[in-house]
């Protein structure tokens, strides 16, 4: 049985509509250089990586055997300490943010979550769901932390342990928090009841091509980390990564098991389909070919920042950044190119896909809306 035709026209059109969405954007951190055509035959199959994906099931619809070699490789490009790491494929960016901040809140009931004002908008509600302390920390004019601000509150609030939530590239202009630095302000103060969880959605799999390597992961002092899967690397269908210390996570799996409940990730049923993208992605790529699609977006970004400055734009990046950030941009020009905006900033992102040709023709365009 199949649809009528006016509803296969209308497929048809959205479809038409979708392509050219997705050919304009360059305001967004979602890759769109992929092909995963390979794996359209597993859309036949109820795939469900129901539950831990180290934990035999007696479902066997899964992919959990790819899905454990996809956090294997994050866990080593993390710097996770050996033997000691346990994740999970997410939903996405957000999902690993919220298992971080419960991972956090379980092993410190009252500790107090200290997050800059720059965080991503999820991180809210997820310390709303999760009913936690927070305070909101200021950030510099890159958007990074202010730890001058941080130091002094957590001077004040001393006695609680403390959950930093930090940022490895922030949603407008791509700062990182320094790890290293934050941990030293624990010292400091003698604060041993801590956790760091690391926010990368971006730049989890970026940073480490990067040098100076910025200090966000495992071997820094994270104790999880969150990356998005469609972000850099790229899906059709959102996704992510979260990994964190498994003494951490056995300590409240046992909590679970004592009400009888073995299961370990927030979601029951997960998606079986992405942890497949992702497989497909790092066995294709490798590690060298994620660090080319990071080299190439930082060359793109460095001549757009340029271009732009050529024509009269105030455009600037944090050190290493694939995001340029520019004043707000004339509104015809913003809807074209689909051009995220907030607080009078306007950023483009230049993601693996995007091309020093997609940069002239923005700028031309820019240029000719200034006039
Ligand atoms: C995109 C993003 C998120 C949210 O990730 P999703 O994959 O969209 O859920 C969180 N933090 C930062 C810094 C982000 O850029």
């Amino acid at each position: 049985m199949s649809l009528e035709q006016t509803l296969r026209d209308r497929l048809e059109e959205f479809v038409k509509r979708i392509e050219k969405n997705t050919k304009s954007y360059i305001g967004y951190p979602v890759s769109k250089d992929f092909e995963y055509s390979e794996l359209a035959e597993l859309l036949k199959y109820p795939l469900n990586n129901l539950g831990d994906p180290f934990v035999d099931s007696t479902w066997k619809v899964d992919s959990r055997e790819f899905e454990r070699e996809v956090i294997e490789f994050f866990a080593e490009l993390l710097r996770a300490p050996e033997n000691n790491w346990w994740g999970y494929v997410t939903n996405g960016g957000t999902e690993g943010n919220l298992y971080g901040l419960y991972l956090a809140r379980e092993l410190y009931p009252k500790g107090i979550c200290y997050f800059s004002k720059e965080t991503h908008y999820s991180v809210a509600k997820n310390l709303h769901l999760l009913n936690m302390r927070h305070i909101m920390i200021r950030t510099t004019e890159n958007g990074e932390i202010d730890y001058d601000d941080l130091k002094e509150t957590i001077r004040i609030n001393r006695e609680s342990p403390a959950i930093i939530f930090a940022n490895s590239g922030t949603t407008m202009t791509e700062a990182k928090d320094d790890i290293s630095k934050i941990s030293g302000i624990l010292d400091e103060f003698s604060i041993a009841n801590r956790y760091i969880h690391s926010d990368a959605a971006l730049c989890g799999a970026i940073n480490p091509f990067l040098e100076p390597r910025p200090s966000y992961d495992f071997a820094d002092g994270a104790d999880s980390i969150s990356i998005s899967g469609h972000k850099f690397v790229g899906s059709p269908i959102p996704c992510g990564i979260v990994i964190a210390r498994k003494d951490n996570v056995d300590r409240i799996a046992r909590s679970i098991a004592y009400i009888g409940c073995l299961d370990t990730t927030i979601t029951g049923s997960r998606n079986g389909f992405t942890p497949m993208v992702l497989w497909y992605a790092i066995k294709k790529w490798g590690k060298e070919g994620l660090a080319k699609r990071a080299q190439h977006g930082l060359s793109t970004a460095e001549y757009a920042e340029k271009q732009l400055k050529e024509i009269g734009i105030n455009a600037w990046r944090n050190p290493n950044a694939i995001t340029v950030v520019l004043p707000e941009v004339p509104s015809a020009v913003k809807e074209k190119y689909q051009l995220a905006t907030a607080n009078g900033i306007t950023h483009l992102i230049c993601m693996p896909n995007v091309q020093k040709q997609d940069i002239d023709n923005f700028v031309k365009d820019l240029k000719k809306e200034l006039q």
